[in-house]
């Protein structure tokens, strides 16, 4: 099968899911393999990004990666250089259960940060509802949450009246599901989708060897939007960023840093700052741990 140029154009190709040297592609709605031409401009091509197709010979090529409208990146290495994980995605839904694994809020906040600095809306996923938890502990960590401006929603990812206000919530859009291995992402996947994630699929046409992968993949929702299953996104560091943008990931810190002495003031136990006081501390303790780390 082949694709040419013409009919890739318009942004109709979309990468599904990357595999080594080869990548998913979904064209008019079918799926087809294509290989990943090495060092293409705006690449490495990730899930969700539009990409231009030529004829390839035996398979199609990817030559172009279209300009990113949102990115999730995260980074890499011990610099922690920028690496795109997925493309062009509307909303990140961080997912952290209410217990086992328990929750890790610097975890959520880290999804959080690299969702404004990706242009992405965020929201917060509290699975693992039906077991044995802590009311109250839980109540107030959604409260935190809600009180910044993040929708929260809590319930049982088995549960398909919790999945059915996960569709809403997702509205259409493209999200992403992060969070810790072992919350529940594929089984949500599962539920909204029908598609079970496939953890160590042999991808492609495995003719350059197996090509085992666990890179995220953009699964199509029934009536619009779609969702990307991150399950195989072991680690979560942010990438570099300038402290403004670190700042405006914690978007209660940006609004109480109106009140501090001094311009430019880092939070970070200087005098006259407005924010020690008016934050959570524990999301004030994230802040300062993520601020640390860009130094
Ligand atoms: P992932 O690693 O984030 O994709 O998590 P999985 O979807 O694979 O879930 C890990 C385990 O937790 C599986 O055994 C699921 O059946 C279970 N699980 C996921 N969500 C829930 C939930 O809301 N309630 C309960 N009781 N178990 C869940
Ligand atoms: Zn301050």
């Amino acid at each position: 099968m082949s694709v040419g140029p013409r009919e890739a154009a318009g942004n109709q190709a979309v990468v599904v899911r990357v595999a080594g040297p080869t990548a998913t592609i979904a064209v008019d709605g079918r799926e087809l393999e294509a290989r990943l031409r090495p060092r293409v401009p705006g690449g490495p091509a990730v899930a969700g990004d539009r990409v231009e197709l030529v004829d390839g010979g035996e398979e199609p090529l990817v030559v172009g990666v279209a300009p990113r409208r949102t990115v999730l990146r995260r980074g890499d290495g011990h610099d922690r250089r920028p690496r795109a994980v997925v493309a062009n995605a509307d909303v990140v839904l961080v997912v952290a259960a209410v217990r086992d694994p328990p929750i890790r809020p610097p975890l959520i906040d880290r999804y959080l940060v690299a969702a404004e600095d990706g242009d992405m809306d965020a929201a917060l996923l509290l699975t693992k509802a039906d077991l044995p938890h802590e009311d109250a502990a839980v109540a107030e960590l959604a409260g935190r949450y809600r009180g910044i401006g993040y929708p929260v929603l809590c319930g049982s990812a088995k549960d398909p009246a919790f999945v059915e206000r996960v569709r809403d919530l997702i509205g259409g859009r493209v999200a992403v599901l992060a969070g810790h291995s072992g919350v529940g992402k594929s089984t949500l996947t599962r539920g909204l989708t029908g598609v079970e994630r496939a953890v160590g699929e042999v991808s492609g046409k495995a003719r350059t060897g197996r090509h085992t992968t666990t890179d995220p993949r953009l699964i199509p929702l029934i009536g619009g939007g779609a969702v990307v299953d991150t399950a195989g996104v072991r680690t979560f560091h942010l990438p570099r960023m300038e402290r403004a943008d670190l700042e405006a990931g914690f978007p209660e810190i940006a609004r109480a840093a109106h009140g501090c002495r001094f311009r430019g003031c880092a939070h970070d136990g200087d005098a006259g700052c407005a924010v020690e006081g008016a934050v959570h501390p524990e999301r004030l303790e994230s802040y300062r741990r993520m601020l640390a780390d860009l130094r």
